[in-house]
């Protein structure tokens, strides 16, 4: 039986920066996924050849994350690849109800970056490669856990991990959640959220915008070399009915429903997702921890959802630094409940945040409309709030 100080469940995004994150305190970390990211990517990771097709799944990565990510060295391999930064983020329902963000606003170069995911797992995998004490076991599959006061019994198919704690970072349909009996609150939205790669007749962007259309909002992601990701959020119906159509047929249905200045496009790729929002009722118990999605699962609205779950990283490794330098044992329970009182609230508000505008948005007429283009208005003329804002938005 080997053990472990941590074991880490779950090796997407915000998986693996735990890992690496933890590493980097000087803890031996066992890394379990049931699929090894792009092997292309990890072993020849020179050969990347910047013009290929965008995969489906970006991010718009924060500058708080991006500054975690470079202080674990995953940035700068991600950015030898590929990123678009955006300079500014417009929110508009019609004429006079526009709100403009710029990274000047901030004293920043840039408010983020758009990413494909899987360039920021596979470097991550990088650096887990880079770092001899991680260990890596995939594909392997958790199949039980014994969630012990004093530790951790994990057991992968045949093989058995003794660890001090374990990190959930199984997504939102987390296993470690459901064996460690950690309840959830949560609802389905009743809408889906379309992602369609296009190519775009304008030139490169530098902004990131949300129109809403009937209480439901269309969103831009920039891309570089005249690529884009649009966001399409509507009834599942309806995106089913979208996502099959043909390339041309879905075109002239983007050009009815998306703003006049997305210009003209041409479809790329196309694939839908369910929005559901899920918050764990508990982020420790015992010696078992979630982070990233198996912790909340949000609404994309805002691009928020994988932004929360580096500062989940960014604060756990914090916690465990603080721990081992005032010589306290890292996972004590008092020294775990740490990290969930400083992120379970400000998930917490975050979430109640998106489900609020994403609510406001959906009334397509009367009072609260009025009152959300007025509150559009007067965000477009803040000052100061506005500049808070923008900062709580980067992750700053
Ligand atoms: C349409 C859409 C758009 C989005 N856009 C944005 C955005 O612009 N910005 C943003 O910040 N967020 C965005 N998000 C959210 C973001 O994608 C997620 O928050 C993020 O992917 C979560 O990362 P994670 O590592 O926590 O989980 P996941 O990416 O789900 O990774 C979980 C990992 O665990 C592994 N695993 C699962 N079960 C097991 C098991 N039993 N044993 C071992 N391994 C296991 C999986 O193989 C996987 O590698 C969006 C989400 C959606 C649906």
């Amino acid at each position: 039986m080997e053990k472990f100080d941590c074991l880490v469940i779950g090796g997407g995004m915000v998986g693996a920066t735990t890992a690496v994150a933890l590493a980097d305190l000087g803890l031996k970390i066992a890394l379990v996924d049931t699929h090894r990211p792009d092997s292309n990517l990890l072993d020849n990771p020179g050969d990347y050849d910047q013009q290929q097709d965008y995969n489906l799944r970006v991010s718009a990565v924060s500058l708080g994350s991006e500054q975690l990510l470079r202080s674990l060295r995953i940035w700068q391999q991600v950015q030898l690849w590929r990123v678009t930064p955006y300079r500014r983020l417009a929110v508009w329902e019609q004429g006079l109800s526009y709100a403009e963000f710029h990274c000047d606003q901030i004293k920043q170069s840039h408010l983020g970056h758009m990413v494909e995911n899987h360039l920021i797992q596979a470097a991550a995998w990088l650096q887990i490669k880079a770092r001899s004490n991680i260990k890596v076991f995939a594909p392997q599959k958790l199949s039980k856990i014994e969630n012990r006061e004093d530790g951790i019994t994990a057991t992968l198919g045949d093989i058995t991990i003794e660890s001090e704690i374990l990190v959930g970072a199984d997504g939102g349909n987390s296993m470690v959640r459901n064996l460690a009996k950690i309840g959830t609150s949560g609802w389905d939205y009743q809408h889906s959220a379309m992602l369609i790669n296009v190519k775009t007749e304008q030139d490169q962007q530098d902004i990131t915008w949300q129109h809403f259309v009937n209480g439901a909002p269309v969103a831009f992601l920039p891309l570089s070399g005249n690529r884009a990701s649009l966001v399409w959020y509507d009834k599942p119906q309806t995106i089913n009915e979208l996502v099959n159509l043909s390339s041309s047929q879905l075109q002239q249905r983007i050009i009815e429903h998306f703003p006049k200045r997305l210009g003209n496009i041409e479809v790329i790729d196309k694939g839908a997702f369910p929005l559901i929002r899920r918050h764990a009722n508990q982020y420790v118990k015992n010696r078992v921890v979630l982070v990233g999605d198996a912790a909340h699962s949000i609404n994309p609205l805002a691009g928020q959802g994988v932004n929360m779950g580096f500062k989940d990283v960014h604060a756990l490794q914090e916690v465990i630094a603080k721990a081992i330098g005032s010589g306290e044992h890292y996972a004590d329970a008092s020294v775990l409940r740490r990290y969930e009182k400083q992120r379970r609230n400000d998930n917490l508000l975050m979430m109640t945040t998106m489900d609020l505008i994403y609510r406001g948005f959906k009334q397509p007429a009367g009072p609260i409309k009025l009152l959300r283009n007025l509150g559009l208005f007067g965000a477009q003329r803040m000052g100061p709030i506005k500049d808070k804002v923008l900062a709580y938005a980067c992750g700053l």
